[in-house]
């Protein structure tokens, strides 16, 4: 079967390799869609903190049962189903606390383990969600980055009317904003891309600010009327994203540090000790993909204003470098599996 194999970083191609069997607890899948993450992006460029090589990469992945391997009731054949890419251990301390999303020993589908991008892929069982009857494949992958929203805004505990800044508004910036605006929240959003915001300001995101055109602590301030906002997402990994996160954020407030930087950002620690900030990490999800589902099928969010473009398995490696070097022109790429 084909698969989209990245032998080093910036030489991904078309492979072909053994069909998986499905060994006990586990499910075979026909994979449909694949969606291409800012991650596979990182593995791609050799950026990622933590893809190995040579690696099968993607981790958005939905498909059909085409062979299963357990006496778990819930799942049959041909059943449509979306893969949790996160295996962990069960035994370590995160794990045992419910927190398996932290697991010490975590393997990630297409970082640490072979992923998604490929024709057939065996995962366990304990790890699939079944779709919802009328969403389409295309909708339902979104599922996957938007359960990375949702854990950002669970971890800060969010709440209506408080407001939330979001550095990035690319897939992962967007769904909280939009995720946001469904509970009631106010979000401002942060990015560099003109396009983007405006993105987002047709689904509803009323407050967008671009720190090359204005100066955003300020613009935070003039919108909170003074208090600073209580939670921020940030979802950049950049060193203004992260050292602003402090300053936007109101005394007692919450942040969230969704993005990886790719190295180490120095943070005036005293201005979290005067403003006594919560400072969260999150880190994938954890039990959120049936909410998250569950958003999209009810239309909550709107998951195909953020969708670019929809291609071809095959076209894969070449969309890779695309986005690589044009890290602005799509926002979502998903590939079909034919
Ligand atoms: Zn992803
Ligand atoms: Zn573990």
């Amino acid at each position: 079967m084909r698969a989209v194999y990245l032998e080093t970083p910036k030489n991904a191609f078309i492979k072909s390799i053994e069909e998986p069997l499905c060994p006990m607890g586990y499910a075979k899948i026909k994979v449909k869609v694949v969606g291409i993450c800012g991650s596979d992006v990182s593995a791609y460029k050799g950026t990622s903190p933590m893809c190995t090589y040579p690696r099968v990469i993607g981790h958005e992945i939905v498909g059909e049962i085409v062979e299963i391997n357990t006496k778990d009731t819930r799942f049959k054949l041909g059943d449509r189903v979306i893969l949790e890419p996160y295996v962990y251990c069960g035994k370590c301390y995160p794990c045992i606390s419910g927190r398996t999303n932290s697991c010490e020993n975590l393997k990630v589908l297409g970082v640490h383990i072979d992923g998604g991008m490929t024709e057939y892929i065996s995962h366990p069982v304990h790890l699939i969600h079944k779709l919802p009857d009328n969403l389409s494949f295309e909708e339902a992958v979104m599922a996957e980055p938007l359960s990375i929203a949702l854990h950002s805004m669970h971890r800060l505990r969010l709440k209506p009317k408080e407001y939330i800044v979001i550095f990035g508004a690319g897939q992962i910036g967007n769904l909280v904003a939009q995720a946001s605006l469904a509970i009631g929240a106010i979000p401002i959003l942060v990015d560099v891309l003109d396009e983007r915001l405006s993105i987002a300001g047709n689904l509803g995101v009323r407050y967008l600010l671009n720190p090359d055109k204005e100066d955003v602590i300020e613009g935070v301030r003039e919108i909170t009327k003074n208090m600073m906002a209580e939670c921020v997402v940030e979802a950049t990994g950049s060193f203004f994203g992260i050292r602003n996160s402090l300053d936007v954020v109101a005394y007692t407030g919450r942040i969230a540090f969704v993005g990886w930087p790719n190295q180490e950002i120095p943070l005036p620690t005293a201005l979290i000790t005067r403003k006594e900030l919560d400072i969260y990490g999150s880190r994938n999800s954890v039990g959120e993909f049936p909410l998250a589902l569950e958003m999209i099928e009810k239309g909550k969010v709107n998951v195909w204003a953020i969708i670019s473009e929809i291609i071809s398995l095959d076209e894969v490696p070449k969309y890779l470098e695309i986005l690589a070097n044009e890290p602005s022109r799509f926002l979502k790429v998903l590939g079909k599996v034919e």
